[in-house]
């Protein structure tokens, strides 16, 4: 069996993780990210939702249950973790923009208004409400995306179709990445003669570089631009996903992809290791420190039996919301779901509660009590928490 030997070492590779593994990496520990597969971001819009229901999510903390994530990482830690997350994004090709005092609203695919906190600067000249009009860039065939639905809520607004001989969010991105379609797209874009200020596109414009082919889109036909988020698969949640990646690896990180953990050596009060299940040889990968987060349901790290949520590594004890019949509902999707507050329970060095593990911190969306499509706080929780966690890991390092 192969042996690896690091500081610290994070399972999960969700925005939690990355964003513990990175504050790691930046205090000068060698950290390894070890991940099952892509994480839940990239369904999403790529926008950070802190607390998408009030208009100063920095302010809405104090109203949270006392239990809540935010309660323990605090404003304090909540503000800096997202100016963390800024920074880190300005080193790469998806700059993002906002301040967490303020949300801001976005255009759907379907001509609402959602509000959320951070965005990826190819949203940042979004209409904020339905009183600007805007002309509408759509794809021919094009799956999930109505640019009728939009312009009829906006009055004078309008839309045109291009077509790019290809139907899906993924596939159209691709094609922007070639010069020649690029050149052709733009050429068709000029000849409109669209009267509008703004253009409005779905999120397809590339995956590696939009900002630039917005810049070169806006620069020839003398408009301002704007993507919408469209439904998953999410190019803009992608990029999220591929640029806090690449960030870690810039900075040398090691990422064990597609490699869940399969068994957990421990030693007493301490995590000493984690073996990787791998079609070959299994890996095994020792650490000081340990960070937990594998997400909730949706990736695994929770799963729900008969009568209990089991912690899926560590078989740590899990927060459940009573019996499954008074929790039980057949529309998981329903806003404020009881099931949404289950979770690892944690201290206030985010190491987990009655448990004796010294050396393991859990962050992101695990974390009992976050309830986080009542709250709409989905990314923000994952930074805040990741960052948190990390720092107390950082703590026990030194
Ligand atoms: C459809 C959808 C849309 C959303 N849209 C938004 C949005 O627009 N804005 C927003 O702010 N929030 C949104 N959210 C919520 C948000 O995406 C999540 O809350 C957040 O990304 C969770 O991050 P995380 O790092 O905690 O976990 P995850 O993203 O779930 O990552 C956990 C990682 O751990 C890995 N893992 C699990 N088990 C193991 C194991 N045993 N070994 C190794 N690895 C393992 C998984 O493969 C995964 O990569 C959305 C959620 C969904 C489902």
């Amino acid at each position: 069996m192969n042996t690896h030997e690091y500081d610290a070492v994070v399972i999960g590779g969700g925005i939690a993780g990355f964003i513990a593994a990175l504050k790691i990496v930046d205090a000068g520990y060698k950290t390894a990210v070890i991940s099952r597969g892509d994480p839940v971001c990239c369904l999403s819009t790529g926008c950070i939702d802190v607390l998408s229901n009030s208009d100063n999510p920095l302010k809405a903390i104090k109203d949270l249950s006392e239990d809540h994530p935010y309660q323990i990482v605090g404003k304090k830690g909540v503000t800096e973790a997202l100016e963390y997350f800024i920074e880190i994004m300005k080193e790469t090709a998806l700059p993002y923009r906002g301040e967490v005092k303020k949300n801001r609203g976005i255009l759907t695919p379907v001509g609402t208004i959602k509000k959320t906190c951070l965005v990826p600067e190819t949203m940042k000249n979004a209409i904020g409400d339905n009183e600007e009009p805007i002309h509408v860039i759509s794809f021919k065939g094009i799956k999930d995306f109505y640019p009728s639905y939009i312009t009829s809520r906006i009055s004078n607004s309008g839309f045109s179709v291009f077509d790019a001989k290809s139907v899906t969010t993924l596939g159209i991105a691709g094609r922007f990445e070639d010069r020649d379609f690029l050149r052709s797209f733009i050429s068709w874009a000029q000849d409109l003669d669209i009267p509008h200020v703004k253009i409005a596109l779905p999120a397809v414009l590339g995956l590696n570089e939009p900002l630039k082919i917005m810049k070169e889109l806006s620069l020839r036909t003398n408009k301002e631009i704007f993507e919408i988020p469209t439904l998953p698969p999410s190019i803009p949640g992608m990029r999220l996903f591929r640029a806090l990646k690449s960030a870690l690896e810039v900075r040398g990180g090691h990422i064990y992809w597609g490699k869940p953990v399969s068994s957990v050596e421990r030693q007493g009060s301490r995590v000493e290791a984690i073996t990787l299940a791998t079609s070959g040889k299994p890996s095994r990968v020792c650490g000081r420190s340990f960070i937990l987060a594998t997400g909730s349901f949706v990736s695994g790290g929770l799963f729900a039996l008969r009568d209990s949520v089991r912690e899926t590594v560590f078989d740590l004890p899990v927060f459940v919301p009573g019996h499954r019949k008074d929790w039980f509902n057949n529309n998981f999707f329903t806003q404020g779901h009881e099931i949404e507050k289950a979770g690892v329970l944690i201290d206030p060095s985010f190491r987990p509660k009655d448990s004796n593990l010294e050396n393991l911190f859990v962050c992101g969306s695990i974390i009992a009590h976050s309830e986080i499509m009542k709250n709409q706080c989905g990314h923000g929780i994952a930074i805040a928490t990741g960052a948190a966690a990390a720092m107390k890991c950082i703590k026990e390092l030194s």
